[in-house]
């Protein structure tokens, strides 16, 4: 973790908690993410539960005097608007208070054919539409076996530059090993720190100041008591989390992990 990049928790509820227990969590988070000053927190619940989770995270914000956390889209379309049956428009999802959308996660690229150009166009709508963008990439078990990793990731990460080179702090990589992700396996401290490192110099090619400010998360099986030891990388500014971010009582933990280190 550097200080000079304030450190990024975000839980991804996948498809989960889309009804009442997703706005009890959501609260439950809120009231955590005011207890870590200095930390930014974000959850991605189902779309449909969005409306209901804002105004709620709002009023705990409101109450405890402190910024709110972020709401996330788990996807959305490129087309502001169209003929795309069962779609979600950036501009929609930012009317509904979303502030954040993960983009390009390794579910979407593997069981619903996205490819980096479509990811990019999927980057360049959110930004537009003043969302933050929190994009995935990562190497599969076959790609790291075969040493290819950095040429995956670094394939995946040069389609987002064009978009990320015009953006601000609202451009986040996740890197996120597909194959920890869900299976309890998680990258070793240095194996992710070489891979942030590897990213962050890429984006240095494109321009120093982008690489400076791009916070690079890392996501894949973290829980409480690995959270601490990958947060401690210098180029690792933060987590995506899925699993255990499900409950409140895994979560918070890995919140006040970011907080302690970055205090
Ligand atoms: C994810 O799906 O983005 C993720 C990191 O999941 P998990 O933490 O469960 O591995």
């Amino acid at each position: 973790m550097n200080r000079a990049r304030t450190p990024f928790i975000a839980g991804n509820w996948k498809m989960h908690h889309g009804g009442p227990s997703g706005v009890e969590l959501a609260i439950q988070v809120a009231r955590a993410a005011a207890r870590v000053p200095g930390v930014e927190v974000a959850v991605a619940p189902p779309t449909l539960a969005i409306p209901t989770i804002v105004p709620e995270c709002l009023e705990v914000a409101r109450q405890l005097g402190c910024p709110p956390i972020g709401i996330a889209a788990q996807n959305l379309h490129p087309a502001a608007s169209g003929a795309f049956t069962g779609e979600v428009s950036a501009p929609m999802l930012f009317a509904a208070g979303c502030r954040w959308a993960i983009l390009g996660h390794s579910e979407r690229r593997q069981y619903f054919g996205e490819d980096d150009a479509f990811v990019a166009k999927k980057v360049e709508a959110a930004l537009h539409s003043g969302l933050g963008v929190i994009a995935c990439v990562g190497e599969t078990l076959d790609e790291r076996a075969a040493g290819r990793t950095l040429d995956v990731v670094l394939r995946m990460v040069d389609a987002l530059v064009p978009a990320f080179g015009r953006a601000a702090a609202g451009a986040v990589i996740a890197y996120e090993p597909v194959w920890a992700i869900g299976t309890g396996k998680v990258a070793t401290p240095k194996d992710a720190q070489e891979v942030h490192a590897a990213i962050r110099s890429r984006l240095a090619n494109v321009a120093g100041d982008v690489a400076l400010r791009t916070r690079i998360l890392y996501g894949g099986s973290v829980k409480a008591d690995n959270a601490r030891e990958l947060l401690a990388q210098p180029d690792i500014d933060g987590a995506l989390v899925g699993g255990a971010s499900l409950e409140i009582g895994a979560f918070a933990p890995i919140l006040q992990a970011a907080y302690e280190l970055s205090a």
